[in-house]
């Protein structure tokens, strides 16, 4: 049986270590931090939650939903344990990410089968199997490699990855923008301003909600479009995603779209005036111990101090104190329709599997579900085995047939959505029943083959750990 190499023990690198080690298969796991770090990430843990501390709803039937649901059948160690590290997050799964990146560092540091390299890693051996798991993050030197080995793949779609990082010009569609949110401390919010709640008083009132009257709001947002954002390098023209907009950027784009996104008050009645606010911002409790709060949808990249004036003017924010200010971060990913099949393996180096980010899919669960599969497809090559994809009607399937399947020339990574998902044979009007349907019949399609998989000669999975 042939060893793995697992490149990046980021959310995608450790779960696909740890599906490969739990069918017996042994893994190399380099991760280059502590000794290089990367412009986000603070600790040397694995799986690091570099933004958010959200893994998306946990509401039965949602796209998210069905892709977690798929995941825990599966396996999912990282599912695993965020589900033990969980935090009151209203119907979304949050997680303490301190602890939830310990135990994944735990649980593969006691994994026998596993051996971690702490080191970059520069180059990819073509005789290996390989799984990229590199992230946005992606180092230079790994980058130029990647580069080197996809241009003899590329001819569908143009360069294979952007690298202005790096100084080499590419074209705009292969990379774009994240940023990330503040966090404050729990005792310096004034309590007396905030109230909780849950929007239309469904589930548990988790979120502190801080009200804002309409001259508040005209004030906050006449101070918010002003502020001195962090200046652009003279190469970058700033190209983000538009699912993760930092709030200047949508509040640029008129007077209320904020209203109508992260600050929207509908179904957060104040229970103090019986009213609905004119706007609302709302945190989400970042830890077990409750002493820190994300400012939700806040991501941004205003300069520090105007970052602690401006949100200061939010009610109940006067004295913040900050954790942590938003900031933003260039993400990399290849263009995988040109390049990889439906196992995520490279079309001309089928030994080279892409996980997480880099191959083009948005998010952590995202990062960890393709993290998942290439995991196992890694495990089943070792074996001398041929991997099978999953079907199409399930969110896996969905999820890596628009990555290898978009358009290559003008490729942009993304979330699971139910727009993803084939539609059904029969019309049905109904959104939730449609819904309701397709979650029904990806699981069905699901479980067909996790169970044919047994067919593969790989010993059956061993249990997650409590
Ligand atoms: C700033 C920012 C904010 C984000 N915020 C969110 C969010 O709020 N919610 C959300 O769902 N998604 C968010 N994302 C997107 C994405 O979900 C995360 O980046 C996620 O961590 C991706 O998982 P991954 O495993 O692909 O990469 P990572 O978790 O970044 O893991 C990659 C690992 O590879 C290591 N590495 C890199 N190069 C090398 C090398 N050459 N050798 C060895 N190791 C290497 C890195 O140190 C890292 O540990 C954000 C991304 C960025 C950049």
């Amino acid at each position: 049986m042939r060893s793995v190499r697992i490149i990046g023990a980021g959310l995608a690198g450790s779960e696909a270590a740890w599906q490969c080690a739990r069918r017996g298969v042994r893994v190399d796991l380099f991760e280059m931090r502590p000794v290089r770090r990367t412009p986000a990430h603070q600790t040397a843990e694995f799986a690091e939650l570099v933004c958010s501390n959200s893994l998306k709803s946990g509401s039965e039937n949602t796209a998210p939903w069905l892709l977690k649901q798929e995941m825990r059948r599966a396996g999912s160690l990282l599912l695993g344990i965020a589900r033990e590290t969980s935090v009151p997050a209203g119907h979304a799964l949050a997680v303490d990410r301190v602890e939830f990146s310990k135990r994944v560092t735990d649980a593969i540091a006691r994994e026998p089968l596993i051996t971690v390299r702490r080191e970059e890693a520069t180059a990819i051996e073509d005789g290996e199997i390989t799984v990229i798991a590199t992230g946005p993050l992606t180092s230079d030197a790994l980058s130029t490699e990647i580069q080197r080995l996809s241009s003899s793949s590329s001819a569908e779609g143009g360069s294979a990855l952007d690298f202005s990082r790096a100084g080499i010009p590419a074209p705009h569609n292969l990379y774009f923008y994240d940023s990330i949110s503040p966090i404050v401390e729990a005792d310096s919010i004034n309590t007396d301003r905030v109230y909780m709640a849950a929007r239309y008083d469904q589930g548990s009132a988790d979120y502190i909600n801080c009200p804002m009257s309409r001259e508040e709001y005209d004030a906050f947002y006449d101070a918010l479009v002003a502020a001195q954002s962090v200046e652009e390098k003279e190469w970058e023209k700033l190209n983000y995603f538009e699912g993760c907009l930092p709030i200047e950027e949508i509040a640029r784009r008129g007077r209320d779209t904020l209203r109508f996104g992260p600050m929207k008050p509908v179904g957060l009645k104040d229970p103090r005036t019986g009213r609905m606010p004119y706007a609302v911002v709302q945190l989400r409790q970042e830890n077990l111990r409750a002493d820190s709060y994300n400012l939700v949808g806040f991501q941004n990249h205003l300069k520090f101090g105007e970052q602690a004036r401006v949100l200061r003017m939010i009610p109940g924010l006067e004295n913040a104190r900050f954790l942590r200010y938003g900031q933003i971060h260039r993400n990399t990913y290849i263009n995988a329709p040109a390049l990889l099949i439906a196992t995520l393996q490279m079309k001309q180096h089928p030994r080279t599997l892409f996980a997480g980010q880099i191959c083009g899919v948005e998010g952590y669960v995202e990062s960890i579900a393709t993290g998942l599969m290439a995991g196992l497809h890694a495990a089943t090559l070792a074996v001398g085995g041929e991997p099978v994809p999953p079907p199409r009607a399930t969110a896996f399937g969905s999820l890596i047939h628009y990555i290898t399947q978009a358009d290559a020339k003008n490729f942009q990574p993304a979330n699971i959505t139910f727009d993803l998902l084939p539609a059904l044979e029969t019309r049905i009007r109904d959104r939730q029943e449609r819904h309701r349907r397709q979650c029904q019949l990806a699981l069905r399609e699901f479980d067909g083959w996790l169970g044919r998989l047994q067919d593969i000669p790989i010993p059956p999975p061993a249990e997650v750990p409590a």
